[in-house]
C-alpha cells in the first residue's frame, strides 16, 4: 500500500518538473512534453496560475472598498469627502522652486547620490530642531527618515509582532495601521474612545487581560474621529505603560494641524523613560506625494529599523530630503503650517455650517479642534449601503466606518468627511448632495 503523502509528493514533483498540470474541476492531466527540444515559437505554453502560486495570505480586507472609492473619485465627476490629502492650492510651489535651485548650487552632486540608511544628516538635524520646538528632546541619532509614517508603522509591526501577538489600539482608528498589524498576523483589539480619547479605564482591563505587545494610537486629532487625547489621559496612559511595561507607538501625523490656542505636549514629549516611539510626517501639513516622514525613538529601535530600511528601499528620496531640510531651516515650514491652519479651519467651519443649514434630523457630529475630518453619526433610520449608492448618484463620496474598526463591521453608524481637500465650492455642493442623499436613505 502506498502512503497518501507519497502520492501527493510525487504529484508535486511532477508538477514542479512541468510534466503535469492541475485544473480546478478537471483534475490533474499530463502535459504535452515538448518544451526543451522544440523551437521556441512552437512550444506549448501552459497558462500560468498566479493565484495558486502566491502566498495565499496577502489579501487586505478593505482593499476593494478603498480602490472603489479612489476610482469613483478619480474618473467621475464626483465630489470627494472620502480622501485625506492636503488642499491643492496650499502647495508652496514658488518656495520649492527657489529651494530646489539653491540646493542644486549648495549640494550639487550630493543631491543625486544615496544618503545614509537613516536619512540625510541635514534633514535629521532639522527635524531634531523642529521636534525640540515641540518639546521633544531627541538626538539626531535617535531620528530616522522614513518614506512616510506608513513605513514607520510597518517597521514597528515587523519588529514587534509575532503571529498571534495582541496589539491594542483606539477604536475607531487609522485603517492603514489596522491592516498592517493584521498583515503581520497580529491580533488587533480595539479600545473605545470618548471625547478625551482612549478610555484608560477600559485600557487597563485589556492590558491585564491580553498583555499586548504594544499600544498604537494617534494622540491628536485622530483619524477618523478628530478626537484628541486629553492631558489627564496622556498622563494616565503613560503611567499604565510604565506599570505594565508596554511600549507605545504614537502616530502624530495630524498634530500640526491644530486650530486651537492650546497645544498639548505629545506623549513622546511627556515620556520619561523611552517607552514612546514617535512617528511624524510631512504628508498632512505639507505634501503626501513627497513621502517623507520620520521616527523618533531610542537608538536601539532606530538601529533595528535601519535593517528593515536597508531591505525595503535603502533610504528615502535624496533630493526631497535636502529640500525639506532647507524648507525647515529657512522657517518656511512654520509659516506654511500657520497658513494651512487658517485655510483648514475656515473649511472646517464652512463644512459644519453647511451641514447644520440642512437641519437633518438625528445627524450628529462634534467639531474637531484640528486635523482633517468630521466624524458624523448618522440618523438611526439611515441604512449605510443605501446611502453609499445614493450619495454616488447625487455626486458625492465619503468614507464608511467599517475599515476604521478592528473587526470590520459596525453597521450604519458613522461616516467620515474630509474638509481639507475639497474646494469651498465643492464643500457647499457636496454637503447639499450628501444631505439630500441622507434624507433619501431613510427607511421608514
Ligand atoms: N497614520 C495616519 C493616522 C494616517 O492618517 C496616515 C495617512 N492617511 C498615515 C499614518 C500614513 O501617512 P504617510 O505615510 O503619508 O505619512
Amino acid at each position: 500500500k502506498v502512503d497518501r503523502s507519497t502520492v501527493v509528493k510525487a504529484y508535486m514533483e511532477l508538477k514542479a518538473d512541468g510534466l503535469v498540470e492541475s485544473f480546478v474541476g478537471k483534475g490533474t492531466v499530463v502535459l504535452p512534453q515538448l518544451t526543451k527540444d522544440m523551437e521556441f515559437d512552437k512550444i506549448y505554453t501552459p497558462k500560468i496560475h498566479w493565484n495558486q502560486m502566491i502566498n495565499q495570505d496577502t489579501d487586505l480586507e478593505h482593499h476593494d472598498l478603498i480602490a472603489k472609492i479612489m476610482e469613483a473619485t478619480q474618473y467621475r465627476k464626483i465630489i470627494s469627502f472620502a480622501g485625506g490629502i492636503p488642499a491643492s492650492n496650499t502647495y508652496p510651489i514658488e518656495i520649492f522652486k527657489n529651494i530646489q535651485n539653491q540646493c542644486m548650487d549648495k549640494y550639487k552632486e550630493k543631491l543625486f547620490m544615496p544618503t545614509s540608511i537613516y536619512g540625510c544628516m541635514e534633514l535629521r538635524n532639522s527635524i531634531k530642531n523642529h521636534l525640540e520646538s515641540r518639546g521633544i528632546n531627541a538626538a539626531t541619532k535617535e531620528i530616522m527618515i522614513t518614506s512616510g509614517s506608513q513605513q514607520g508603522i510597518y517597521y514597528f509591526a515587523k519588529l514587534f509582532i509575532e503571529a498571534g501577538d495582541v496589539v491594542l489600539m483606539e477604536e475607531p482608528t487609522y485603517l492603514g495601521a489596522i491592516e498592517i498589524f493584521k498583515a503581520a498576523k497580529g491580533k488587533v483589539i480595539g479600545v473605545p474612545i470618548d471625547k478625551e480619547g482612549i478610555k484608560t479605564d477600559v485600557l487597563e482591563n485589556l492590558l491585564l487581560r491580553y498583555r499586548p505587545k504594544f499600544i498604537y494610537l494617534q494622540s491628536s486629532f485622530q483619524n477618523p474621529s478628530g478626537v484628541t487625547l486629553s492631558m489627564k489621559r496622556r498622563k494616565e496612559l503613560l503611567k499604565l505603560a510604565y506599570f505594565y511595561q508596554i511600549p507605545i507607538l504614537e502616530d502624530d501625523g495630524y498634530g500640526e494641524i491644530n486650530f486651537s490656542e492650546n497645544r498639548l505636549p505629545s506623549l513622546k514629549a511627556l515620556d520619561k523613560s523611552d517607552y514612546v516611539v514617535y512617528l511624524g510626517t510631512f504628508s498632512k501639513a505639507l505634501s503626501l506625494g513627497m513621502r517623507i516622514g520620520w521616527v523618533a525613538a531610542n537608538e536601539f529601535i532606530i538601529n533595528k529599523f535601519s535593517k528593515f530600511k536597508q531591505i525595503t528601499d535603502f533610504h528615502s528620496n535624496t533630493m526631497t530630503q535636502y529640500m525639506l531640510s532647507e524648507f525647515l531651516n529657512g522657517g518656511y515650514y512654520q509659516q506654511h503650517i500657520k497658513k494651512i491652519i487658517e485655510e483648514y479651519k475656515s473649511k472646517r467651519d464652512l463644512m459644519c455650517t453647511e451641514i447644520l443649514k440642512y437641519k437633518v434630523d438625528g445627524l450628529q457630529f462634534s467639531i474637531p479642534e484640528g486635523g482633517y475630518f468630521l466624524w458624523c453619526k448618522l440618523p438611526e433610520n439611515v441604512r449605510l449601503t443605501i446611502l453609499m449608492n445614493q450619495a454616488i448618484k447625487e455626486g458625492v463620496m465619503f468614507m464608511p466606518p467599517d475599515p476604521f474598526y478592528c473587526n470590520g463591521s459596525i453597521g450604519d453608524t458613522y461616516i467620515r468627511l474630509n474638509y481639507t481637500y475639497p474646494t469651498r465650492e465643492e464643500i457647499k455642493k457636496g454637503v447639499k448632495a450628501l444631505m439630500e442623499a441622507i434624507k433619501k436613505s431613510r427607511i421608514t
